[in-house]
């Protein structure tokens, strides 16, 4: 009688070769400001390529909620300008940044790998001056120079090919078992993994974003000061703040920020021109 087992594991041999070969072939980057050295799943071109194409399609579903000029915007591209200064001053490779304010209630900012920076609208009230707007300019512009997207990238690529070979080795199982067994594996993957990489990227986000405002001129106890205000916009239950949505411990966050505050404020003293903290944002109304 055939002896069938219920794994096969050649599947899972090849997928393992396949990731050793992948770790093999695929560069490394070492972030310039913390040292933390990553996998990189896309070269600078592609991630400028890839971020201009998805700034275009933000754009273009945002119509005529981009806010075009005014006041806020002319305040946001001046934060944003000290901010570029401030990473290139440390040997970064050249980005092409650009910049919109977009009208929507989201409590949100992001900034894509090829440097395209989204602002929007309803994330100004709790940034509330031109260095709560550097705090969070400074950790979106900091994941793109530290390069956490190509980093996702190359992440997801070795989760998908180790989950196709799982999903290989199980096909002698019945279909309900199979489903069972990959539902638990993607889980695993997700918290095992994806999670704690994700958390990696928002904490070293924090660090350089924190260097960046610093020697830009904010400062960096601002930075404290921007997390507390988050904390009690996302406790008053009004609209959740997408900006902190991957990192669950506002608590957490501000230690590591009190942690770096030290060398922030080095960066601070060497500052050639301080901002005010006063410097108050123009109401958006009116653009
Ligand atoms: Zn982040």
């Amino acid at each position: 009688m055939e002896q069938r087992s219920y794994v096969r594991l050649l599947p899972i041999v090849i997928a393992l070769i396949a990731v050793a070969y992948k770790f093999l072939s695929t560069p490394s980057f070492v972030n310039p400001e913390t040292g933390r050295k990553a996998r990189v799943g896309l070269n600078p071109q592609q991630e400028q390529a890839l971020g201009l194409q998805s700034y275009n399609q933000v754009l273009q579903e945002a119509g005529s909620n981009v806010v075009r000029s005014g006041p806020v915007v002319d305040q946001v591209t001046r934060v944003a300008r000290r901010l570029a200064g401030a990473a290139a001053a440390h040997g970064q490779q050249q980005y092409n940044w650009r910049l919109s304010v977009v009208r929507s209630d989201q409590v949100n900012a992001f900034c894509l790998p090829g440097g395209e920076i989204v602002v929007y609208t309803a994330i100004l009230p709790v940034t509330q001056h031109s260095a709560g707007l550097a705090v969070v300019m400074g950790h979106e512009m900091a994941h793109a120079t530290s390069r956490h997207g190509a980093q996702r990238m190359f992440q997801q690529s070795i989760a998908q090919t180790l989950m196709t070979g799982a999903q290989f080795s199980l096909t002698n199982l019945d279909w309900n078992q199979q489903r069972a067994v990959m539902g638990a594996l993607g889980a695993a993957t997700q918290y095992g993994a994806i999670l704690p990489f994700s958390r990696e990227h928002e904490s070293e986000a924090d660090h350089v974003g924190l260097l960046y405002m610093a020697r830009a001129g904010y400062d960096p106890q601002e930075a404290i000061k921007f997390w507390q205000r988050m904390e009690a916009q996302a406790g008053s239950g009004r609209q959740p703040a997408e900006f902190a949505s991957d990192h669950p411990s506002h608590g957490h966050r501000i230690e590591q920020l009190k942690g770096w505050m030290p060398q922030a404020l080095q960066e601070y003293e060497k500052a050639p021109e301080k901002v005010p903290a006063s410097e108050a944002l123009a109401p958006i109304s009116g653009n």
